[in-house]
């Protein structure tokens, strides 16, 4: 096998889309390539097709029908132009996310979720100014329609995303009503991760010569490279992974993401815990990912983060473990991935994480892989601290064995009978020095949850759909604001610090976790704010808009506090497990190396 850049067999965005603003776009958002049902579906979609595309969270549908829709607006034209329905509120806003975030350098497109649950002020502006495209879960589009606030009859495309999960919420009769309220003359994409009899009924009805796309796949995977997979809610991701790399024996680990900017991220934020770990994505050169990779082989660099283009080819012996930290899109992408490890006769380590929403996307791969994946458990912190004080007796054992032993036992007493301090006190607070201070052992509440229905939908193989809401609780002394600007506005974790430190006097410490939304973000500030904080932020604007801070209330409308992991902010210190974990003493955090 031989590492190779990106070829003919795999078409690029660029080659797929003729406007060059949604091409650049997806490399804003770090898209390298096309995921298999982009390939698929974009086309026939851009050549006018109805299609009906099976496929599931996880496989990029969204911009598998996002990408045609916006290919074809026209802004200048303010009435509606394309509608999504979807079956819950959280799916919803995730694609009205999706299309405002292709629509990036698309000026004037304006993208507007409705759904059920919210106020309709904000959605009734947004569908005033003029909506675009409409993204809403059946029950309040017919609202709309019926307040006569949203007129279908302009509408040129319409796609029903998660046709199945639709119907099976009773959404039937409402999908059929709305239907009807569009002209003949729609495209329609119909995507279902199932095609039980009521969907092709449904499709054979409002769907004219449809082509039929879907992720397709039968390849084998290594035999000798053993599967597993942990639920972890997303925004817990880093710190299983963390956890997993403390207890789990391992050399050579390769971490598969999505993007190029996550290679980026992920890695610096493992450099940060203490472990050797590059990104490689399609923007190095070739000599640079040799360097990588070379250094992966020899030993020097642990921890390669990738992704799946930038690994293409890869092969090298060392690899004990693959890590899916993303689901990939579709199996044949988990077989390539995980044929990473195993190789030359060795046996490798394949850990698939999976969030939640995700958990139908496992059983496909099941299924096309042919082999189990077994389910387990993420580290708890019992697990990590008994594998940190094991390091650390072995860390007194090989220093017991250095020749400066005697020099320092004579300082050491020395120092003890001068002071009456017991010798054992002397030894614990050299311990405490070299850990700088920082806290050794992980704290038994800041293990990772799940909530009792992710844990039944576990045992059950079902699949969940809400927002992944944190479990870890706001820290003393902060609370949850909320600003009215999320996506929409372009808030960033960097525009809200800058403005909210400099017009709230602020400091960085201040700042706990930011989560920005698609119209508001949650903000953990300390609670109760600095003196006449509040009163200073009531005229912040960020992206020309007033801020409107509040002490959030809790889930409301648009997906409720906590959630969805969004982007974070730099966290404080102060006993959450990502602080600590992997921090013990640096180096001995880590598991020894695998022998070969
Ligand atoms: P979806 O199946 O549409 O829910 O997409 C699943 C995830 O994959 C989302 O986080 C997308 O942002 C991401 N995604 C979609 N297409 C691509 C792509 N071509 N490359 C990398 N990530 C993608």
């Amino acid at each position: 096998m031989t590492d190779s850049a990106p070829n003919d067999a795999h078409p690029t965005f660029a080659d797929l889309l003729s406007d060059e603003r949604l091409v650049r776009a997806l490399a804003d958002v770090g898209y390298e390539s096309p995921s298999p049902i982009q390939a698929e579906a974009i086309p026939p979609l851009l050549d006018g097709h109805d299609i009906i595309g099976m496929a599931q969270t996880g496989t990029g549908k969204t911009a598998a029908f996002a990408l045609p829709i916006l290919s074809g607006i026209d802004v200048t034209r303010p009435e509606t132009q394309a509608l999504v329905l979807a079956p819950t509120r959280e799916l919803a806003l995730q694609v009205a996310e999706a299309f405002a975030s292709y629509a990036k350098h698309l000026p004037g497109l304006n993208v507007v979720p409705v759904y059920g649950g919210a106020g309709y002020t904000e959605q009734l502006a947004g569908l005033r100014k003029g909506a675009h495209v409409v993204v809403g879960t059946p029950g309040r589009v017919i609202d709309h329609l019926e307040r006569g606030r949203l007129d279908l009859t302009t509408i040129s495309n319409l796609v029903l995303d998660e046709a199945d999960e639709m119907l099976k919420m009773g959404f039937a009769d409402d999908v059929e009503r709305i239907l009807r309220d569009t002209p003949s003359t729609k495209q329609v994409a119909l995507f279902s991760a199932t095609m039980p009899s009521t969907i092709r009924r449904l499709a054979n009805q409002y769907l004219t010569d449809p082509v039929e796309v879907k992720v397709q796949s039968q390849t084998v995977t290594a035999k000798n490279v053993r599967q597993r997979w942990l639920l972890v809610p997303h925004f817990r991701k880093l710190d299983a992974l963390s956890r997993f790399l403390e207890v789990e024996p391992h050399e050579g680990v390769i971490v598969f993401v999505r993007t190029k900017s996550a290679t980026e991220e992920l890695a610096e934020q493992l450099r940060v815990l203490g472990h050797t770990a590059q990104a490689i994505n399609g923007d190095l050169v070739q000599a640079q990912r040799e360097r990588a990779v070379n250094a992966l082989k020899n030993g020097s660099l642990d921890i390669l983060v990738a992704t799946d283009v930038a690994a293409r080819g890869l092969d090298v012996d060392r690899v004990s473990h693959v890590v899916n930290y993303d689901i990939p899109h579709d199996p044949e992408a988990y077989v390539h991935r995980i044929g990473r490890t195993g190789r030359a006769g060795r046996s490798g380590d394949a850990i698939l994480f999976v969030t939640p929403r995700e958990r139908r996307l496992l059983s496909v791969i099941e299924r096309t892989t042919g082999q189990p994946v077994t389910p387990m458990d993420i580290p708890t912190a019992e697990q990590v601290n008994a594998r940190r004080v094991e390091l650390f007796e072995e860390a007194i054992t090989d220093a017991l064995a250095s020749r400066d032993v005697h020099l320092f036992r004579g300082m050491v007493g020395k120092y003890a009978e001068a002071t009456g301090v017991d010798p054992l006190d002397v030894a614990a607070a050299l311990a405490v020095r070299a850990h700088d201070g920082r806290t050794f052992l992980l704290d038994a509440k800041d293990d990772i949850q799940l909530s009792e229905r992710d844990r039944r939908d576990r045992e059950r193989g079902e699949r969940g759909d809400r927002p992944e809401r944190p479990q870890r609780p706001t820290p003393d002394g902060m609370a949850v604001y909320r600003l009215a600007v999320g996506k929409r506005q372009r808030a960033t974790p960097k525009s809200i610090m800058g403005a909210l430190a400099n017009e709230g006097g602020l400091g960085r410490s201040d700042f706990g976790n930011i989560s920005i939304r698609f119209d508001h973000s949650l903000v953990e500030l300390p609670d109760p704010l600095p003196n006449g904080a509040e009163n200073a932020l009531s005229r912040t604007r960020i992206g020309g808009e007033l801020i409107h801070l509040e002490r959030d209330r809790g889930p409301r409308g648009s997906g409720g506090s906590g959630g969805r992991s969004g982007s974070s902010g730099p966290r404080r210190g102060g006993g959450r497990p990502w602080d600590n974990a992997g921090k013990g003493p640096v180096r001995s955090a880590r598991a020894p190396r695998r022998k070969g």
